[in-house]
């Protein structure tokens, strides 16, 4: 196997092993957040009450979870926004927003959107500005820098 395939293999890696750490990050503090809430409100009532639902009926605890609920999706939601503009290949924050298009001539300039790139050349994030169902942001992966050389040394050979 040359030498670039298993780097840019095991790099690739690295955005899903990425994604990994920070979804069991985002697991592991609602899970510690959830067993604050339990021990620091009040136990669940005995006596006749002690097979009723907590939830719904318990107002601390039932806003107490809501909130925690809401936290922990707003955890995701900044993780997905986080984890989009993340180069698929590094896992290195994508830099250099370029603007292109217009919307007032759209025929001419195209659909106006955001190019971001990787700084070490991996690839570029197409983002459009009008959000439609026909044209979703779209990963460009360029070849590494050991692609080129593998090509080149193939063709090198390929002449002798
Ligand atoms: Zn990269």
């Amino acid at each position: 196997m040359p030498v670039g395939w298993r780097r840019a293999g095991g790099a690739r890696l690295r955005f899903w092993a990425l994604l990994a750490l920070k979804l069991a990050a985002i697991a592991a503090v609602t899970a510690g957040v959830w067993l604050a809430i339990e021990t620091v409100l009040p136990p669940h009532p005995g006596g006749l009450l002690s097979g009723s639902p907590r939830l719904g009926v318990d107002l601390t605890y039932t806003l107490a979870v809501f909130c925690l609920g809401l936290a922990a999706a707003a955890l995701l939601g900044l993780c997905a926004w986080d984890q989009r503009y993340r180069c698929r290949t590094c896992a290195r924050r994508l830099r250099m927003p370029v603007a292109e298009g217009v919307l007032s001539s759209v025929m001419l300039g195209g659909v106006p959107h955001t190019e971001y790139i990787c700084t070490f050349g991996h690839g570029k994030l197409y983002v459009p500005d009008v959000h439609t169902t026909y044209r979703p942001a779209k990963w460009t992966r360029y070849p590494t820098l050991w692609d080129d050389l593998m090509r080149a040394e193939a063709l090198a050979h390929q002449r002798h």
